[in-house]
C-alpha cells in the first residue's frame, strides 16, 4: 500500500520536504485573513495512523527524503509522548533526513512545558515555523489571531530556549492603513525580543469570502497600496537594528523579493532596496509593480532592461481603456498568488 494522507499547505521554504500529516486542519481556524482550513474540523491523528503513513511513504520514496515537514497547522498540540514517537518513527525509517520542521502556534508554544519542548527537540524536530503575523495587539485583535503580543514573545522565546531553530512569519499590510505604523514598530520590537533564526515576509492579500474581506467591506480594514506596503516594510526593517537573524522574502506575494539577507550586516542594504523603490518616479514604480505582479521582473534593476517595456505599456493602456484602477488590478493579482 502506498496510500497516505497529506494536508493542503506547507511553508514556501519546505517545497522539497516530504509532508507528514500529524494532525488535520487548524484547531483555531479563526484568523481573518486565512482561507485554508475554514469549515474543516481539527483532529489529531493517532501514532499508529502516522506510522502507517510513514511505512507507505518509505515504500514510495525509499530513504531519499532529506527534509520533512509535519502537517497541518499545529502538530505541536499532539501529546508530547506521541510526537516523540512519531519523530523517532521518521528518523528510523528515513535515516538520511537532515531536518524535520513543523508549524506551531505561539499560543501552544507559550503553554507547552519547556521540558516537553526539549524532549521533542531532542527526538529530532529541528525547526519550528510560527505565523506570528504581527507583534501589535491591535492588529492581532483585528484579525482574530488568537495570540497576544505577550504570547508571541513567550512562545518564540520558549522555542529558542528548547533549542529549536525558529522561523517567524510577518505579514506586511496586516494592520491596514489604521495600524500600519504600530504594526511595523511592534512587530520589529517583538522580533528583537524573540531573536528568531529566520524572519520571513508574506504580504497580506485580502482573499474573497474570508473574514478579512468582510472587514474590508465594512470599512474596518483599509488595505495598503503597494507603495504604502514598501514604506511599512522600510519602517519595520529600521526597527530590527541589532537583531541577528536571516531575513527572507520567499513568498510570491511580496513585491520586493530581493529583500533577503543576514542581519545585522545586511540591514542597511535591505533598507536601501526599499529606498531604491521609493525613489523611483511614480511611472517607474507602477511599471515595476505591474511587471512583478505579472511575473515578468524580479528585481528593481530589471527596470533598465528593454524586455517587456512594450507589453507593460500595452497592459496599462488596456487597464485605462477598461477604466480599471492599476491598484485594483495589483490587488487582484495578489489574490491569485495565494
Ligand atoms: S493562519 Fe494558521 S492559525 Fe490562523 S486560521 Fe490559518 S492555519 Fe489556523
Amino acid at each position: 500500500m502506498t496510500d497516505f494522507e497529506q494536508g493542503p499547505i506547507r511553508p514556501p521554504s519546505e517545497a522539497a520536504s516530504m509532508l507528514v500529516r500529524v494532525s488535520r486542519n487548524c484547531p483555531w481556524n479563526r484568523c481573518a485573513f486565512c482561507p485554508v482550513y475554514k469549515k474543516r474540523k481539527f483532529s489529531l491523528r493517532s501514532v499508529d495512523q502516522v506510522l502507517a503513513d510513514l511505512d507507505a511513504m518509505r515504500e514510495l520514496y525509499g530513504d531519499a527524503p532529506a527534509t520533512v515537514f509535519l502537517q497541518d497547522a499545529n502538530p505541536l498540540l499532539t501529546k508530547p509522548d506521541d510526537l516523540v514517537k512519531i519523530i523517532a518513527g521518521i528518523r528510523e525509517r528515513f535515516p538520511k533526513v537532515e531536518r524535520i520542521t513543523a508549524y506551531a502556534r505561539s499560543h501552544t508554544l507559550a503553554r507547552r512545558k519547556l521540558e516537553d519542548l526539549e524532549r521533542i527537540r531532542q527526538a529530532g524536530l529541528n525547526r519550528i515555523h510560527v505565523g506570528m503575523e504581527s507583534g501589535c495587539d491591535d492588529v492581532l485583535t483585528l484579525v482574530s489571531k488568537g495570540s497576544t503580543r505577550a504570547e508571541q514573545i513567550e512562545g518564540g522565546r520558549r522555542a529558542k530556549q528548547a533549542g529549536f531553530e525558529l522561523s517567524e512569519y510577518i505579514m506586511p499590510g496586516l494592520g491596514g492603513k489604521e495600524f500600519s505604523k504600530a504594526h511595523a514598530d511592534d512587530s520589529a520590537s517583538a522580533l528583537v525580543e524573540i531573536k528568531p533564526d529566520f524572519v520571513r515576509l508574506r504580504t497580506t492579500a485580502v482573499i474573497p469570502a474570508t473574514p478579512l474581506a468582510e472587514l474590508q467591506e465594512q470599512g474596518k480594514f483599509v488595505a495598503l497600496t503597494e507603495l504604502e506596503l514598501v514604506e511599512e516594510i522600510r519602517r519595520f526593517l529600521s526597527g530590527l537594528e541589532g537583531l541577528e537573524t536571516r531575513l527572507e522574502s520567499d513568498h510570491m506575494l511580496n513585491l520586493l523579493m530581493e529583500l533577503r539577507g543576514d542581519l545585522p550586516g545586511d540591514l542597511e542594504r535591505l533598507i536601501g532596496i526599499c529606498d531604491d523603490f521609493l525613489k523611483l518616479s511614480k511611472d517607474e514604480q507602477l511599471k515595476f509593480i505591474l511587471a512583478r505582479r505579472l511575473g515578468w521582473m524580479g528585481r528593481i534593476e530589471d527596470l533598465d532592461k528593454p524586455a517587456f517595456q512594450k507589453e507593460i505599456k500595452r497592459v496599462f493602456s488596456d487597464l485605462e481603456q477598461q477604466g480599471i484602477d492599476p491598484e485594483e488590478f495589483f490587488s487582484e493579482m495578489r489574490k491569485r498568488m495565494v
